[in-house]
């Protein structure tokens, strides 16, 4: 039988290579750009005819290319950039595979001009399908310029496939706004015929807005941590400004663009309930980790990247991206509208005193109606004492809504009417001269009511979860924690995997006013609970608490982030949550301001523990905006 196997040409080796790199104008301006920023060129110029069938050209101020440099770029694997496997892993330039220019000129017809020296003779070649047809001395810049005429001139096949010109346009685009976005330090100018944009040299964030005009700076939040294994830094868009289509979403790793699901959803989960769920936010982001921590050549076009310590950068990646967005998202710090509400204005001689906290020194948390406390802080002006100081009974009377279903008095539609309107024998804040919001409950899951800086929305259930955990968090760095006996202590079953759990963190339990005792293998029983949980709810809780260390992933969103959290701030979120105010339940007028009074005294009242958004502001600007 006759041997068949042959060696296959250059240029059809090379053509079948441009397949990989080249699938359109858009992939020759990314190829020739990425060479251009590789030479240290600090100006880059591209002009784009019928888009990018008949002309693309690049015009550098790069280092350039000496004579037989230039003849040797159009060889396969010919690159300046690596010389060996080793230097694979220490890439910090965006080519090196050597493939970009012979691919190019296999599929179209090539000049070059380049010169590396200014004032001296540079080099012009011309090829055509792979073919060198000229080469020749010629006067021209130092730098590079490449024109690439007529793509797919001898590949018919590949010509049809090109979309309509705008389609190609709109790519080419794209393109040009990944790389300038990179490349922010270089001025960047394109010209496609209708249509051009000259991007100075700027600052990341001048880029961006350079980039995308419209307003986009003032949605921008920025985004910066730094660790041993990567820097992150960069912005991403208020939650307000979530998108329903075309999201602009960047991740950059080493100056290199990249597609990176995995990071896209641990980004975009932080954004979970904030944004309506067929929206999508923006973010731009810059990933800085050690190049040979990363795998830049897993795909031809180096869209992809492969990073050793994917597992150990996602939670840094969410700690950075939450942290943002409950530091810098546009939540007020309720400055409340006074306006609004009336004050009674100071008598001569009277005297402001700073705001006080009750302390019921007689309290006793084995009380029956020792109830999950919360103290009231106004930030408001204080007036006499005794106006003040509300008795530990009105504080149960306060909560009592809380704790069983209130009666259902005359609901007006879906609102709850204001201030005034409530049912209970509570102390008549106005009259006690207490700054205070006014507040209205609608659909019985939010609270609406208005700030200096706006309307401003909050779920009900989120808030008091919130307030419930930092005032167990604050106990425990305090050592506040009161064990309170159980009257009727109730045996509990455990699954093996619960009973694990409980080997695990049961000091951690006792510490927090748990006793625990063992009534056989896999049942326990409670007799003794922290003061601040309701006695009803000690099954949940504690199954709660033993479920969290079991699947991190159903209580914290990720299975990555719940070794970031102690044992005491997962157990202070269970108990939060099963003591928090239901949605659904009514609240009346006074736990609403109670509520809003809390929220808005902690440090950072717009995201929940677990990262949830816990109200939204409609500004004087958002309202005009909707009302068109
Ligand atoms: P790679 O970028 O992977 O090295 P290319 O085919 O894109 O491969 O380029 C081949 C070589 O040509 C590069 O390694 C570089 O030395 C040289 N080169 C290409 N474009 C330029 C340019 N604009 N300025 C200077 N040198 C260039
Ligand atoms: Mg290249």
């Amino acid at each position: 039988m006759n041997d068949i196997i042959r060696l296959l040409p250059d240029s059809v080796a090379n053509q079948i290579a441009a397949g990989e790199v080249i699938q359109r104008p858009a992939s020759v301006i990314k190829e020739l750009v990425e060479n251009s920023v590789d030479a240290g060129a600090t100006d880059i110029r591209i002009y784009v005819k019928d888009a990018g069938r008949t002309l693309i050209q690049v015009v550098d101020n790069g280092k350039g290319m000496s004579e037989t440099d230039a003849r040797m770029a159009f060889e396969r694997h010919a690159t300046s950039k690596i010389s060996s496997a080793a230097d694979l892993f220490t890439l910090r330039t965006m080519g090196f595979r050597g493939e970009a220019l012979p691919s190019i000129c296999a599929i179209s017809q090539v000049e070059l001009k380049t010169s590396v020296t200014p004032g001296e003779m540079g080099t012009r070649i011309v090829i055509n399908a792979s073919r060198v047809e000229i080469q020749e001395p010629c006067v021209c810049d130092r730098g590079t310029c490449i024109s690439v005429r007529n793509l797919f001139f001898n590949v018919p096949a590949r010509r049809k496939f090109l979309k309509s010109d705008n389609v190609e346009l709109s790519n080419i685009m794209r393109e040009f706004e990944r790389l300038s976005l990179v490349n922010n330090g270089i001025r960047m100018f394109i010209d496609t015929g209708g249509r051009s944009l000259d991007l100075r040299a700027g600052n990341f964030k001048q880029r961006i807005s350079d980039i995308w005009k419209n307003n986009l700076n003032m949605q921008l939040l920025p985004v910066d941590i730094d660790t041993s294994i990567v820097r992150i830094s960069g912005f991403i868009s208020r939650p307000e400004f979530a998108r329903r289509r075309n999201p602009l979403q960047y991740l950059i790793v080493n100056g290199r663009n990249m597609r990176h699901p995995y990071f896209h959803k641990a980004i975009v989960a932080c954004y979970d309930s904030l944004i309506a769920v067929d929206t999508q936010p923006n973010y731009f982001l810059k990933f800085e980790v050690d190049p040979d921590s990363i795998d830049v050549n897993i795909h031809p076009t180096k869209h992809e990247i492969k990073f050793e310590n994917e597992q150990q950068i996602w939670p840094i990646l969410q700690a950075a991206v939450k942290a943002s967005l409950g530091k810098f998202s546009a939540v007020p710090s309720i400055d409340f509208n006074t306006e609004m509400v009336p004050v009674r204005p100071l008598e001569e001689g009277e005297m402001a005193e700073p705001p006080t906290i009750d302390v019921q020194p007689d309290y006793n948390p084995f009380a029956p109606s020792a109830v999950p406390s919360m103290s009231f802080r106004h930030t408001g002006r204080s007036v006499p004492a005794s106006r003040t100081h509300f008795q530990a009974d009105n504080w149960d009377s306060l909560y009592a809504g809380f704790m069983s279903e209130s009666a259902p008095a005359a609901d007006l539609g879906e609102t709850v009417a204001v201030k005034g309107a409530g049912q209970q024998s509570l102390p008549d804040m106005e009259d006690a001269g207490l700054i205070a919001p006014i507040c209205m409950q609608y659909a019985r899951k939010y609270i609406v009511t208005t700030s200096r800086e706006g309307l401003v929305v909050i779920d009900q259930y989120r808030a008091h979860l919130k307030i419930l955990y930092e005032g167990y968090m604050s106990k425990v760095t305090t050592g506040g924690y009161v064990a309170q006996g159980v009257m009727f202590p109730e045996t509990i079953c455990l699954d093996p995997e619960q009973a694990v759990a409980l080997d695990e963190i049961r000091g951690d339990m006792t510490r927090m006013g748990f006793r625990i005792e063992d009534v056989a293998p896999g049942r326990i029983r409670i007799t003794s609970i922290p003061s601040l949980i309701r006695s009803q709810d000690v099954r949940d809780v504690v199954t709660g608490i033993l479920d969290s260390v079991c699947d991190g992933s159903v209580n914290y969103g990720t299975g990555g982030e719940i070794n970031s959290r102690s044992m005491t701030e997962r157990m202070a979120l269970v108990m939060a949550r099963s003591g928090a105010v239901a949605r659904g339940h009514r609240l009346s007028p006074e736990e609403m301001e109670h509520i809003v009074g809390e929220l808005f005294s902690l440090p950072d009242p717009s995201l929940t523990p677990d990262g949830k958004r816990i109200c939204h502001l409609f500004d004087e600007n958002r309202l005009e905006h909707l009302f068109g």
